[in-house]
Parts: C-alpha cells; structure tokens; sequence
C-alpha cells in the first residue's frame, strides 16, 4: 500500500506510529469564535485540528500534538452545520488551524464544500505552518479565501532541535512561493522569537517582503514562552523592548502589511456562547491564554499598555469594542 502523502513526512502510513499519529483525520481540539486574528479575517471561527508535522518547543496548544487522536469527532456536514449555528458569535472568517489542518487533508477535502454551503458568507482560511506537500498547493490556493503562513525558522539549524526538522524551512519557502505563484492571496506571520531576530526573523521577513503577488507580511512581536519553552534556556523569555524595536524594524520601505482597520461585524447576541478556553498558569503565576474569546475580552482591554502594544494589530480598545457590540 502506497505511503500518506499529506505532508512531506511521507510516512509508510497514517496511524498512531505515524509523525502527526492522527489515525482518522478530522479530530478537533479546540473551535470557537476567537477576536485576535488579522483584522481582515477576524472575528474567526477557528477550528483547531489535532495532529501536526513539527514538533515546535514553544507551541501553544501541544495537547493537540502529544494526544492526537483525542477530540471531538463529527462527520464534515455535521461540522459545518454547526459552525452555522446562530448560538456562535458573529464572525467574518472560518480558519482551520492546528496542530497543522494539512495533515488532516482527507477530512479538509470534504469539510471545504460543506462550509460553503452552510457559511457562504464567510471567508475560508487555511493556517499552516507551510510544511507543505507542493502538490497540494493548487488545490489548497483553489479551496481557500486566505492562506495564512507561519514561518517559524530560517536556519535548519534552528528548526532541526526546536521544530523536529532541519528540512522545515526550506519546505516553508518552497511551499511559501507556489502559494504566491498559483495566487493565493497571503498573510506571512513571522513569529518573533527571543535568540532568533538575526539567524531566523531578518532573513524570513526580507524574503517574505519580496515575493510577488498578493502577500502580507505580519512581523509578530507578542511571543510568550509556553508550555516546554518555559524551561528553556534561550525561549524561556519574552522579547525585550530592544529586540521588538529591532523586529518592527525589519520591514521594508513599502512592504505590504495586514490591514491596520478592522472589518464590520454584526453585533453579537446576548445569547452567544463562547467555549471554555484552555490557560497554562506558569511557575511565574503568568497566565497564558492561546486563544481570546468574547468573554476574554475585557481581560484584553484591561492589559497594561506595555503588553497591548506588542500586539501590534491590536488597535485601540474601541476597535475590539466592535466586535461585542
Ligand atoms: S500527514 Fe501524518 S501520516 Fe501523513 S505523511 Fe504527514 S505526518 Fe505522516
């Protein structure tokens, strides 16, 4: 029997002894209606799939990772059906996000259409860490309203101990311009991480700035070691203000951007429900929350300037008044 082909792990077989270990593609960690996203996608419905390609040391949600064949379960219509249910607040977008949605390609396949018909308003967009199998590209740029990318590493030197593979970022780039190639319509997150401006943040965000077609550059300055980061050496910190003034340096004069002005939304009903939201509270007492909700937002408003202002897209707290009006 022919090996999986959804990611460039090439595995013998899908399984519990695969890299990702998702034996039925489609499980889901985490769904709801999240508000920090870029505005031009937010708010979003994001479904988080379990299962992912690499194995990043700072990842946010690694339960989705290290239990991957945990989570709920629902037959793609019964999904979509769902996520049009008016008990979910307003949202503009629906991302499928993870772990990494590519490799549970055979369920996205599926999920896609029936999105469609029962979101038709709403914007589709794919996030990936873009370890992605070239061939899936086309298709993927067909499927999707927006690809957003995150380019975690540069240097395989980098991605080989703190991602699971020194072929990562060469992957990311290739996958990077046959997404811009075939016309898909970018966001590149370059993440921002403490140690990592020189050998990862400048080179990624020089090579992003330059591609052509229609390709936003979000340089992420907000980084917050979670999870197995918080014990190590080097991404067991915070940026510096020194290090997030060099990182917004990095932009190129008239380098194209994520819209700096949030899309209208209806308002949001008295009856919308949000779901519980995971947190990690560190030996610090630091809380960490990997995903903002409605209910979450006043905790936001409330944030010190100096922690407002590493969100770069944030905006103002009026801004994200629109969203719960
Ligand atoms: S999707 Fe999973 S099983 Fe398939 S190649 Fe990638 S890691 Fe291996």
């Amino acid at each position: 029997m022919a090996g999986c082909t959804d990611c460039p792990r090439a595995c013998a077989a899908r399984g519990p002894d695969s890299y990702c270990g998702t034996s039925r593609p489609g499980r889901v960690f985490w769904r709801g209606v999240t508000l920090l996203e870029e505005h031009a996608i937010s708010p979003t419905y994001e479904i988080y799939f379990t299962g992912c390609s690499l194995r990043c040391r700072f990842c946010t949600v690694p339960d989705a990772l290290y239990a991957p064949d945990v989570g709920e379960w629902m037959p793609p219509e019964d999904l979509a059906r769902d996520v049009a249910d008016a008990r979910h607040p307003p949202f503009n977008a629906v991302s499928l996000v993870g772990g990494d949605p590519t490799v549970n390609l055979p369920y996205v396949r599926d999920l896609v259409p029936a999105l469609r018909r029962h979101v038709p308003t709403a914007d589709l967009v794919l996030n990936t860490n873009l370890f992605v199998d070239l061939r899936h590209a086309p298709w993927l740029t067909d499927a999707f309203d927006w690809i957003v990318g995150d380019v975690h590493f540069w240097r395989p030197a980098c991605a080989g101990p703190l991602a699971g593979s020194r072929d990562y970022p060469a992957a990311a780039v290739a996958a990077g311009e046959a997404f811009a190639a075939a016309g898909a319509r970018l966001i590149l997150r370059v993440l921002v991480l403490p140690g990592h401006l020189d050998c990862c943040a400048a080179p990624t965000v020089a090579w992003a700035a330059a591609l052509p077609g229609d390709v936003q550059v979000h340089v992420m300055t907000h980084y917050a070691p979670a999870g197995r980061a918080r014990s190590h050496a080097q991404l067991g910190r915070g940026l510096t203000d020194a290090e997030i003034a060099a990182a917004r340096a990095l932009l190129p004069p008239g380098a194209r951007v994520p819209d700096a002005a949030p899309r209208p939304v209806r308002a949001r009903l008295a009856t919308a429900e949000d779901p519980a939201v995971p947190f990690e509270v560190g030996p610090d007492g630091r809380v960490l929350f990997p995903f903002v909700t409605g209910d979450l937002l006043p905790v936001v408003a409330d944030l010190q300037p100096a922690l407002r202002d590493r969100l770069s897209y944030l905006g103002t707290p009026a801004d994200l008044a629109l969203s719960t009006e």
